[in-house]
C-alpha cells in the first residue's frame, strides 16, 4: 500500500505499537507523561538493531570513528558556552481563554486556539527556554545548577582533548555517541516524531578547516547508505540543503536528510558544517587550550567540525512507516511489517505444526537460540494465526516442523513477504538465517 493513500497511517502505526508492545505511553497507569514514551521488548530490539547499523554505517575510508558515552547532566557553564542558556528557546504564546500554551510559529494558531477555538486571544510572544533545569547536590547556591543535555554533541566537544590524548586517533577522525537528550517542547507532536525525551545518534568529525567542505560533501553522500542499510525505500528519502537564513550563525552549510511521512517531508538527520565554533567557544569559556598541533606546518589550530546527527526514535518511526503494509492472504487482510532482516526484532520463528511436534521443534529452537539469534517459539493457535502474528512484527521467516519432519529431516521455511514456502533441511536452518541477514 502506498502510504500517501492511507490517511490514517499514523493511527495504524500507533495502534500496532500498542497492540504488540513496541512502544508504551510512559507512566500510562498514572495518566501518562506527554511527549515521553517507553519501549517494550520488540521496540527495544529494533532500536538496538538501528544503533548497531548506524555504528557500521560510519565506517569510511578517511579516518577512525571512536565511540563515546557522555553524561546526561551538564553544569551550567557548558550550556553557557554552547549558547543554549541564552538562545535555546522557542517563541511561545498562551491562550488567554483556556491558558494552554503553543508555539508562536505554529501555523495552526492563526486560525484560533487549537484547544478551545477562541480567535485572537493570545498573550504577547515570549521566549521559552527548552532545557530542563535542575539542581545538583544540597547547596542552594548557583554553583549547583545543572541541565539535562538538550543535545549530545557538547559532551563530545568538552571531551575532545581527553579522546585525542587517550585513543591515539589523528585528524581527521570522528567521535560517535548514542544517547538521550531532553527538550521541553511546548507541543510534542506526531507520536515519536517530536518527543521531550529522545535519543540521538551523533558523530562529530574533526578535520582541518581547509578540508571541511570536502568532508561535508563526502558525509552528505555517505550518510545515505545508512538509509539503504536499514531497508528504507529511497524514493521516500531526499536531501534538502538549508537556505542561508536557516543556518545557525556559525554554520557554513547544512543539509537535512528528510523522509516522506504521510504528514509531510520531515527531518531525520542533520549534516552540518559547524566550523570551529564549538571548540573555540569551549576553549574560551573553560580557559583550556583545545587546539591541536600540526606536525607538517608546526602550528596549532582549532579543528573544524562536520556533524551528522540522527534521531533514533524518529528513525524507528520512519522504519515502521516504511515497512507497514496490508495485503490479502487466503482471503484475509493481514498486517505485515516488511522490515529489513537486520532491523527485524525477531529473525525467525520456530513453529511446531501441532502439539505432537512440540518437543522436536523445541530442540531446533534451542539449537538456533544458542547461535545468538533473536528467535521465537510459538505453539498456540492455528498455524495461519501464528504466521500472521509473526508477519505483524516483521519476522522475515518462519520454520514449521510438521508431520514429515521426523522422516525427511526437513522443515518448511515460509517467507514473510511472499508467503511462499520451501522445504529445507533442518541442518540448513542456521545457514538460511545467516544468508538472510547478510542481504
Ligand atoms: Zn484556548
Amino acid at each position: 500500500m502506498n502510504i500517501q493513500e492511507s490517511a490514517n497511517s499514523l493511527e495504524k502505526i500507533v495502534a500496532l505499537c500498542k497492540r504488540r508492545g513496541f512502544v508504551y505511553q510512559s507512566a500510562e497507569i498514572y495518566g501518562g507523561l506527554n511527549g515521553v514514551y517507553d519501549f517494550g521488548h520488540l521496540g527495544s530490539l529494533i532500536k538496538s538493531n538501528l544503533r548497531q547499523t548506524w555504528i557500521e554505517s560510519l565506517q569510511n575510508p578517511y579516518g577512525c570513528v571512536v565511540m563515546f558515552e557522555g553524561a546526561l547532566l551538564g553544569p551550567e557553564a557548558v550550556w553557557k558556552a554552547s549558547g543554549h542558556v541564552d538562545h535555546f528557546s522557542d517563541p511561545m504564546v498562551d491562550c488567554l481563554n483556556c491558558k494552554r500554551r503553543f508555539r508562536a510559529d505554529d501555523p495552526d494558531i492563526a486560525k484560533g486556539c487549537p484547544a478551545c477555538g477562541k480567535k485572537d486571544s493570545w498573550t504577547p510572544v515570549r521566549q521559552f527556554n527548552m532545557m530542563f533545569k535542575t539542581e545538583v547536590g544540597a547547596a542552594a547556591d548557583g554553583s549547583s545548577i545543572a541541565y539535562l543535555r538538550p543535545e549530545t554533541a557538547q559532551s563530545i566537544f568538552i571531551n575532545f582533548k581527553n579522546v585525542l590524548s587517550t585513543t591515539r586517533v589523528k585528524i581527521p577522525f570522528g567521535i560517535a555517541q548514542i544517547g538521550k537528550a531532553f527538550r521541553n517542547e511546548i507541543t510534542p507532536k506526531q507520536f515519536l516524531f517530536r518527543m521531550r525525551e529522545f535519543e540521538q545518534m551523533e558523530m562529530e568529525w574533526f578535520c582541518k578547516g581547509e578540508m571541511a567542505l570536502e568532508y561535508f560533501e563526502f558525509w552528505c553522500a555517505h550518510r545515505l547508505n545508512f538509509y539503504r542499510m536499514i531497508g528504507i525505500n529511497m524514493n521516500n528519502i531526499r536531501q534538502r540543503p538549508h537556505e542561508k537564513d536557516e543556518l545557525a550563525h556559525y554554520s557554513t552549510c547544512c543539509t537535512d536528510v528528510e523522509y516522506k511521512f504521510p504528514f509531510g517531508w520531515k527531518e531525520m538527520e542533520g549534516i552540518a558544517h559547524r566550523g570551529a565554533f564549538d571548540l573555540t567557544q569551549h576553549s574560551t569559556h573553560s580557559g583550556k587550550d583545545l587546539s591541536v598541533f600540526d606536525e607538517e606546518t608546526k602550528t596549532s589550530y582549532i579543528p573544524t567540525v562536520v556533524e551528522c546527527s540522527v534521531g533514533t526514535d524518529r528513525t524507528f518511526l520512519m522504519v515502521l512507516f516504511d515497512a507497514y503494509d496490508e495485503d490479502v492472504v487466503e482471503g484475509e487482510t493481514r498486517v505485515v511489517l516488511r522490515l529489513a532482516p537486520r532491523i527485524a526484532p525477531i529473525k525467525a520463528a520456530i513453529l511446531p505444526l501441532t502439539k505432537k511436534q512440540t518437543e522436536a521443534a523445541m530442540c531446533l529452537y534451542a539449537d538456533i537460540k544458542k547461535l545468538g539469534y533473536q528467535i521465537e517459539f510459538d505453539e498456540s493457535g492455528s498455524i495461519g494465526k501464528r504466521y500472521r502474528r509473526q508477519d505483524e512484527i516483521g519476522t522475515p521467516v518462519c520454520f514449521t516442523y510438521d508431520f514429515d519432519s521426523d522422516n525427511d529431516g526437513s522443515v518448511t521455511a515460509r517467507d514473510r513477504d511472499t508467503t511462499k514456502q520451501e522445504r529445507i533441511g533442518i541442518d540448513q536452518v542456521p545457514a538460511y538465517i545467516k544468508k538472510m541477514l547478510e542481504k
